[in-house]
């Protein structure tokens, strides 16, 4: 059985092998891209060059990218502890051709990847394509002998990509494998397709027209190729299971919290165990990369993250911060591909220390706070909005620190009530402001912060206008 460091290297060897170059991964905080919060593709370091504004000495790349999903368009945040599939940090493997080979050569390179390198059963896979893309569908027919029913037409968005309301665009095809009736999940396109039966492993965008104007769409002269393959979900696969959190790499993560917590990682709280391995993955990476966690922008987001594994944590019945323990056990299972892993770990472990440390001090008066507040109220019912801006405001628990800790027992956060309480204080923070004699001063500062929002909550405001694959 292979490792995922294998599987990462597989892929990239098999790409360079077909004349790719192989580019190291970009960091997490994109240059130059102020519009988006983190790194959430692949493709994102290579925007310039599909549109042609950069020109590169190579064209057709291969890259194992690091990518966190926690905030703007993408953010899987919510998901991670309760699906077998999401992460807010994982590593997304593509190969791509910039006005070099285009739908038939990227359909052959796949298919031959998936089912001769990895050799996974053709019984297991199907795939989408996008309902007009009927060039698509006879390839994969053609191609990979795939019958018509495993051939699924989506007519949605999910299989149209778009950089943004201008520029590069194109259907996308994208490889499912089906872990078995075991498991319950609908295949794509059905209502319950969310369920974790039919794994999305792998998108294939092809870029092929250029979106002028709202109502103008022109075919692109060289088109592209960008692809998209979870490092984790295709490991997962290769390692028989259907759970990225069972694969070799998340499980040593899972076994320190064990070690470190003493608590059954299989038993009733797998989720808290989940939780923090993941988290433990994002804010490293994001230290690493110069995130450090504040009460703005990404600085909220790695605290977000941080908090939200801390409450788990604590969950898991720990009395002293918990997190920078874990950090060599990250460094043994990915300090060898991602040496900037190595070189921050000091940074990483004062960082996490010292986090935790600090929330420690009202963790607990926030959280029987909460459960005071929260006893009456059973699956269905909702907590006021002033009382999650309380925990936020004077307990220092992000929003979805208090929805996580009330979603076990199916209550939800009044999240207006919660902006209308913020939009309150900054109302009484101006109000005492005034009369301070510095009217342009003030008036220049709250229409700033006016115009520029809460900028606490950055995390979630903040997005992407571009849609990444
Ligand atoms: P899903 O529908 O499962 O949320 P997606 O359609 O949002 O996935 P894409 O944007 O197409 O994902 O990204 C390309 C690939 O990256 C996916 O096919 C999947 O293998 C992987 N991937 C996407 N999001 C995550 C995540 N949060 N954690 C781990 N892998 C992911
Ligand atoms: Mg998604
Ligand atoms: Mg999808
Ligand atoms: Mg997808």
């Amino acid at each position: 059985m292979s490792g995922v460091n294998e599987i990462r290297s597989t892929f990239l060897d098999y790409f360079a092998a077909n004349s790719h170059e192989a580019v190291p991964s970009s960091p997490l905080v994109p240059r130059n891209d102020p519009t988006l919060l983190f790194t959430n593709a692949g493709m994102v370091p290579f925007k310039n060059v599909f549109t042609g504004a950069e020109k590169r000495p190579y064209s057709r790349a291969v890259s194992a990218q690091k990518c966190v999903r926690a905030g703007g368009k993408h953010n899987d945040l919510d998901n991670v502890g309760y699906t077998a599939r999401h992460h807010t940090f994982f590593e997304m493997l593509g190969n791509f051709s910039f006005g070099d080979y285009f739908k038939e050569t990227a359909i052959e390179l796949a298919w031959k990847l998936v089912t001769r390198e990895f050799g996974l059963p053709e019984k297991k896979l199907l795939v989408t394509v996008f309902a007009e893309d009927d060039e698509a569908a006879d390839l994969w027919k053609r191609i990979a002998g795939l019958p018509d029913d495993r051939i699924i037409r989506i007519a949605t968005s999910d299989n149209f990509w778009s950089m943004g309301d201008t520029g590069p665009c194109g259907p996308c095809s994208e490889i499912f494998y089906d872990h078995g009736e075991h498991i319950p999940g609908g295949p794509p396109g059905s209502p319950d397709e969310d369920g974790d039966r039919f794994i999305e492993i792998w998108n294939l965008v092809f870029m092929q027209y250029d979106q002028v104007s709202p109502g103008q769409r022109l075919l692109l002269p060289r088109p592209s190729i960008d692809t998209g393959m979870g490092l984790e979900r295709i490991s997962a696969v290769l390692q028989g299971t259907h759970d990225n959190y069972a694969t070799d790499l998340m499980r040593a993560l899972i076994e320190a919290v064990a070690n470190a917590t003493g608590v059954d990682p299989d038993g009733p709280q797998a989720v808290s165990h989940r939780v923090i391995a993941d988290h433990l993955r994002a804010s490293a990476f994001l230290v690493a990369d110069g995130v450090l966690p504040s009460n703005e922008g990404r600085g909220y987001v790695v605290r977000r993250i941080m908090r939200r594994a801390m409450r788990h944590a604590e969950l898991l019945g720990a009395r002293e911060p918990l997190m920078w323990r874990l950090v060599p056990a990250l460094v043994r299972q990915m300090g060898q591909a991602y040496p900037e892993l190595v070189r921050a770990e000091s940074l990483i472990v004062e960082t996490l220390h010292l986090e935790e440390k600090r929330f420690r001090k009202t963790l607990e008066r926030g959280l029987a706070m909460l459960d005071s507040a929260t006893e009456s109220l059973s699956a269905g019912d909702r907590l006021p909005g002033e009382v999650a801006f309380t925990l936020y405001d004077t307990y220092g628990f992000p929003l979805d620190l208090t929805q996580d800790a009330l979603r076990p027992r199916g209550v939800s956060v009044d999240n207006e009530g919660f902006e209308a309480a913020m939009a309150r204080q900054r109302e009484l923070a101006r109000a005492a402001w005034a009369g301070s004699g510095e009217a342009a001063t003030e008036t220049l500062w709250f229409s700033l912060r006016d115009r520029v929002g809460s900028t606490e909550f950055l995390g979630y405001d903040v997005d992407s206008a571009e849609g990444i694959i």
